[in-house]
């Protein structure tokens, strides 16, 4: 009974005149489909182009990143304030490209997660393993932290308007998905500490999968109980077969 979220993360891919044609082709693609969510994340560049093309229609439009502050001298950062204004919905927050390549912190994300709740932007938060972990044994604690550590402080009711993607980094970008088992198995670990946290209100949350999800295999992710929808990188870029992965999702 929770309703799935399926989310492309474009990453840092396409001009402002691919995003437009990729937007008219896709919502032509989609525009039936009712059993689910979608939302497309794309670079700031592409933003406003997708607000002309998708505002208000079934296609919800995210950012991949944002601001923990309101607004200031803080060169080179996004605000949410400006998100909204660009008719986002939603949020990418702690991506593990982000996480490794720039050094955010759980300290950081905790803060970003505030922020986009406090201007009613619904935050994805990510989290996942890197391999060593996974083969010390260590993945289930390391996410359990993740997640701990960036809910902190929020109230039951905050709790309840974010949404969590586990995308173990080992199989992002790489041809390994996590099997049906494996995703199945982190997502109700991550969902035993949302529910420490918030309650049976946990039981609300969506838990996506990310990891080389793809038309082909997200039948399979789909079926798992706590497996709610898909953070979609690569899978993503082609309206076409995007459009195809919802479908095979629904
Ligand atoms: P891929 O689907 O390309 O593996 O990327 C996953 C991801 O990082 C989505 O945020």
């Amino acid at each position: 009974n929770r309703r799935p979220v399926i989310a492309g993360n474009w990453k840092m891919f396409k001009t402002v005149s691919e995003a437009e044609d990729y937007a008219v082709k896709f919502l032509d693609e989609v525009k039936d489909v009712t059993d689910l969510d979608i939302v497309l994340c794309a670079p700031f560049t592409a933003l406003h182009a997708l607000k002309n093309e998708l505002e208000e229609s079934i296609v919800h439009i995210g950012a991949q990143n944002m601001a923990w502050a309101d607004q200031g001298a803080y060169t080179g950062e996004i605000s949410a304030q400006m998100l909204l204004d660009v008719a986002c919905t939603y949020v990418i927050i702690g991506h593990s490209e982000r996480r490794e390549m720039f050094g955010e912190t759980d300290q950081e994300i905790a803060k970003k997660v505030q922020q986009a709740i406090a201007v009613g932007l619904t935050p994805i938060l990510c989290c996942g393993e890197n391999l060593n972990l996974r083969e010390e044994g260590q993945a289930v604690e390391r996410v359990q932290g993740q997640v701990s550590r960036a809910l902190s402080g929020l109230s039951i009711e905050d709790l309840s308007r974010i949404i969590v993607a586990y995308e173990p980094i080992w199989a992002i970008g790489t041809g390994k998905t996590a099997s049906s088992q494996d995703a199945q198995e982190m997502c109700a670990a991550i969902r035993a500490t949302l529910t420490e946290l918030m309650g049976p209100t946990a039981e609300k949350v969506p838990i996506l999968y990310g990891g080389s999800v793809k038309a082909e295999n997200i039948g399979e992710l789909m079926k798992e109980p706590d497996v709610d929808g898909a953070l979609v990188g690569g899978a993503s870029l082609d309206p076409l077969s995007f459009a195809k992965l919802i479908k095979n999702a629904g």
